[in-house]
Order: C-alpha cells, then sequence, then structure tokens
C-alpha cells in the first residue's frame, strides 16, 4: 500500500523549506524530498549579505543549515530523494521517487527551483565564487568600483549588466550576435548607459586570474570575435553570466502548465496552479525576481495555501 502524506514538498531550498516550516507550525505534517541538491543553490554560493535577518552576512550553506534545523524544529520529515513523477488525473496524487516509491500526496509545493546556466568553460568553474557568478544582484557589491563583464544578450543580461552600471565604472555586455535577444525597452536602456559597452558577435573562451593557495580572484576574460576570429582580453575583476536559466519542471511537463520557458504558471496574487491541490513556489515558477527572499516568501505562500486547501476539502 502506498503511504499516504497530506503535505508533499518537492525541493530543500529556501522556498522548500520556508513551505515546510509554515505547514509543519500548522500541523500539516509535511514531508520534504531533498532533490539532488539539499540546501539548493544557495549552497553553491559563498555570501549572502541580502537576506534580512543576518546583519553580518552569512554563508549560502550554513543559512540553508538554519532554515532545515528550524524545519526540522517543528518536525519536517526530510527525505533523501527526487520526486521522478505526478499522476495528475488521480487525487490523491499519485506520486513516484527516484528509487521507485509510490506516495499518495493529498497536497503538493513544488519548489525545485531553477539551475543558472553557465558556458562550460574549465576555467569558469575554477573562478566560480571568486569572481564568476551567475547573479549580479547577488553579489554585484563585491565588485562595486570594479570593471566587471556580462555575457548574455537577453533581457536577464541587459537587467545585470545596468545594475552593476549603476556602481561599476565599467561594464562590458558581451553578446554573441550583433543584435540583442532583449525587449526594445531593455535594448534602449542598455544603450543609454553611457558607462555600459556592448561588445558584440564574441563569445568568451577563457577567464584568467591569479590562484594563491589561499584564494583566487579573476583578472581578465579572453574574449574570440566569431567573424574576425581575433582575441583580445578585457581586464576585468567580475564576470557574470546572464545566458539564462533552466526550470527543473523536466519530471512535471505536461501534466502541469508551463509557459513557453518551462516555469510553472501560477495564479496571480497566488501559488495555485492550473491543477487544483498542487502549488508551486520559489524559482521554479519566477523567471524574474530568483532571489532567496522572495523564493522563501512564496514558500510561505504555498503553505498557507495548501492550509485552506486541505481545510476546504475537509467541509
Ligand atoms: P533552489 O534553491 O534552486 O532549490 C531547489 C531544490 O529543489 C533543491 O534542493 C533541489 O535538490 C530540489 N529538487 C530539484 N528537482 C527535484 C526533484 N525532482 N525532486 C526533489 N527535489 C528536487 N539569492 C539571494 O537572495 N541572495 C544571494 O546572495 C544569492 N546568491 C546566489 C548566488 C548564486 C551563485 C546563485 C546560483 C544564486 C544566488 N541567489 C541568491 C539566488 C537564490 O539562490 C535562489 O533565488 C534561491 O535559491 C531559490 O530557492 P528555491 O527554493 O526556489 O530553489
Ligand atoms: P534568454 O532570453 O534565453 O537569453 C539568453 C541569452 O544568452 C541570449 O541572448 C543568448 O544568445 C545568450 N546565450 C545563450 N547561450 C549562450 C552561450 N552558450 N554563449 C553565449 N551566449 C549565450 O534568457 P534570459 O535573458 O534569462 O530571459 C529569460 C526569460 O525571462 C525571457 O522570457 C525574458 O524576457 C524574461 N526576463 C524578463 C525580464 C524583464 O522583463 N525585466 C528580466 C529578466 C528575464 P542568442 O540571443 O544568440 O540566443
Amino acid at each position: 500500500m502506498s503511504e499516504k502524506i497530506k503535505c508533499l514538498i518537492i525541493g530543500s531550498g529556501a522556498a522548500g523549506y520556508t513551505a515546510a516550516i509554515y505547514a509543519a507550525r500548522a500541523d500539516l505534517k509535511p514531508v520534504i524530498y531533498q532533490g539532488l541538491q539539499p540546501g539548493g543553490q544557495l549552497t553553491t554560493t559563498t555570501e549572502v549579505e541580502n537576506f534580512p535577518g543576518y546583519p553580518e552576512g552569512v554563508d549560502g550553506t550554513q543559512m540553508m543549515e538554519d532554515f532545515k534545523k528550524q524545519a526540522e524544529r517543528f518536525l519536517t520529515d526530510l527525505r533523501i530523494g527526487a520526486i521522478t513523477n505526478i499522476d495528475v488525473s488521480t487525487y490523491p496524487f499519485q506520486v513516484k521517487t527516484d528509487d521507485n516509491q509510490s506516495l499518495l500526496a493529498e497536497s503538493i509545493i513544488i519548489a525545485t527551483g531553477a539551475t543558472a546556466r553557465y558556458l562550460e568553460l574549465p576555467s569558469e568553474d575554477k573562478f566560480k565564487g571568486y569572481g564568476v557568478s551567475a547573479c549580479a544582484v547577488c553579489d554585484g557589491f563585491f565588485y562595486k568600483g570594479k570593471i566587471v563583464a556580462v555575457v548574455g544578450g537577453g533581457d536577464s543580461s541587459v537587467e545585470e549588466a545596468t545594475y552593476l552600471a549603476k556602481i561599476c565604472p565599467k561594464v562590458y555586455l558581451i553578446h554573441r550576435r550583433d543584435e540583442l535577444r532583449a525587449s526594445k525597452a531593455m535594448q534602449k536602456r542598455a544603450f543609454d548607459t553611457k558607462n555600459l559597452e556592448i561588445v558584440w558577435d564574441s563569445i568568451p573562451i577563457e577567464i584568467i586570474g591569479k590562484e594563491t593557495k589561499f584564494s583566487k580572484e579573476v583578472t581578465g576574460v579572453i574574449i574570440e570575435n566569431i567573424k574576425t576570429k581575433k582575441k583580445k582580453t578585457l581586464d576585468i575583476s567580475g564576470f557574470f553570466v546572464a545566458i539564462g536559466h533552466t526550470p527543473n519542471t523536466d519530471f512535471i511537463k505536461g501534466k502541469i502548465d508551463l509557459d513557453e520557458n518551462g516555469y510553472i504558471i501560477t495564479n496571480p496574487n497566488s501559488t495555485a496552479t492550473n491543477v487544483k491541490g498542487i502549488f508551486a513556489a520559489g524559482d521554479v515558477q519566477d523567471k524574474t525576481f530568483r532571489q532567496a527572499i522572495t523564493a522563501a516568501g512564496t514558500g510561505c505562500m504555498a503553505a498557507l495555501e495548501v492550509e485552506k486547501f486541505l481545510a476546504e476539502k475537509r467541509n
């Protein structure tokens, strides 16, 4: 017989743990499946300085440990493993785990996040967290007053580049084509920013930097013009990758409504999906803000909406 779960939370990032804290305190006995990255994206970063409550900043992994402890304090059932399938045609929803267990869930909060895309250069990997970042709003402050580069050509890249241009004397926007993919309004914003230089038809081929036994820092990026094949080095201290994110929604494709980029569509001012009883929180339904605080906020909303859904179902 399949195990029955009142509130199943899929994912253990800021959204999943916050949903668990609220659901557990409402006696919904939440069960979290943590997935392949317990703690989520923040475990891949060093310093988090913009999450309220940590006046001195906090290491990302430590912050997620704190979230986890708080969820466990209210007896959240934390499990290792991933969810591979949800049958939305049955109720309770029949759910499969990666070790082939079957669960019956009365409500589900999907908080599986999104994965930032990187260029996959070995040098990029080497300097991740030490000058290479996929989030200007998160890490830009560390490069205040320094010269930086952003790679990409979509809305995110322009948003990141113009954000950085407010705190950095010079920002290069490296794009592989001769026109931006970003919306016309965002393009205008880029063209109107005096200290933003767009480097057209170019791709980064190597991030260069200094490495000692105790630290690493980026000092430049070698780029190649794909038309002329000419290479040159830009002297920079920070390299921001903004070539898109991939929402972790493969396992629900065709079952829950997704937008053209694969993000879960939720109702306005709500975390409800098109399937009654299934809610979505965090980066998996948010391609705009993608911050820990907004993920936590929607995690809270999802748990409150689950509580209401289960109460109405009983009446
Ligand atoms: P995630 O953190 O992405 O967590 C998703 C969770 O879902 C993971 O636990 C994963 O294992 C799990 N999962 C995925 N698929 C499955 C499945 N099938 N079954 C079960 N579990 C699954 N934000 C800030 O506010 N401040 C910062 O300083 C900051 N710095 C950042 C630095 C970097 C390098 C990056 C990449 C991001 C940063 N962010 C920062 C953004 C922040 O990390 C995200 O907005 C936040 O983590 C989103 O939380 P989430 O819970 O929605 O998803
Ligand atoms: P995106 O629109 O998919 O743009 C990704 C950009 O990265 C493209 O310009 C692409 O180049 C480039 N790129 C992809 N892979 C690359 C590689 N390997 N090397 C070099 N460049 C590469 O992603 P996004 O900008 O994150 O936007 C995602 C969605 O969110 C969009 O719908 C966007 O409109 C929306 N969004 C909106 C706002 C806003 O309105 N304020 C802000 C952020 C995001 P090509 O152009 O050559 O393909």
